[in-house]
């Protein structure tokens, strides 16, 4: 093979190979923004209060189902919730705050959170870099967001966005206020069930769907004070 047949078999062949590697580049880059696996989980709701390793106001409660979710952002992005639960505890105690959302919001089922940086300013600057960045995560385009989220509401919602909160609820069956949902979708970080938490008789025929609704809630107003107690069953 003469100097210049080898060096255009040895091109051909990096164009062959890069060739073959951009696909390979596509499915890595997908991956990436792929959605992750969502499961229902069904009943043994309770309204607990959030865990001393997911950074939040003093007070704050969620319902239980969401909270490997809840832990599973904080490892990931640098998360401060100001609310979750918002709403009366069996013991007639308040829970959240008062009468800073919107009718119909998933903050009165526990299935919403409102989160600003751990180091929140209220303007938007770098502080709120992670909290976008897990907003277009949550929703990559605008009223369409990712399962398990019925509702992300940051910019380009009135009352919400860089500089002021970040609002995320989960899919959950309809529910009156104040009541806990049949069933609510998490993503499925945590696959072990414990025991009792997903009784097999429950499962609906067909794929349960989110109720319509308005969005989750404006809240604007900084939890505090409650003391956090476990509600009753
Ligand atoms: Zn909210």
């Amino acid at each position: 093979m003469s100097h210049r047949l080898r060096a255009r078999a040895w091109t051909r062949f990096l164009a062959v190979f890069a060739a073959s590697l951009a696909p390979l580049l596509a499915i890595c880059a997908y991956a990436e923004a792929a959605p992750l696996p969502t499961r229902i989980v069904y009943g043994t709701g309770k309204i607990v209060p959030i865990p001393a390793s997911i950074p939040h106001a003093e007070g704050d409660m969620v319902d239980q189902r969401i909270v490997p979710n809840l832990r599973w952002i904080a490892k990931r992005y640098p998360i401060y919730i100001t609310d979750g639960y918002s709403g009366p505890l069996p013991n007639g105690e308040h829970v959240g705050c008062n009468g800073c959302h919107v009718k119909g919001s998933d903050h009165y089922n526990g299935l919403a959170v409102d989160i600003v940086p751990t180091d929140p300013s209220s303007t938007c600057d770098a502080n709120w870099a992670p909290i976008t960045r897990l907003a277009l995560w949550a929703e990559p385009v605008q009223e369409q967001p990712r399962p398990p989220f019925r509702w992300v509401g940051y910019d380009g919602d009135a009352g919400h966005g860089c500089g002021n909160h970040l609002h995320l609820s989960w899919n959950h069956a309809s529910a009156p206020m104040f009541q806990l949902a049949e069933w609510v979708e998490v993503l499925a970080v945590n696959p072990a069930v414990k025991p009792g938490a997903a009784p097999k008789k429950k499962k609906p025929r067909s794929a349960p769907r989110a109720p319509a609704g308005p969005p989750g809630g404006i809240s604007q107003v900084t939890t505090g004070g409650v003391s956090a107690r476990l509600a009753g069953d």
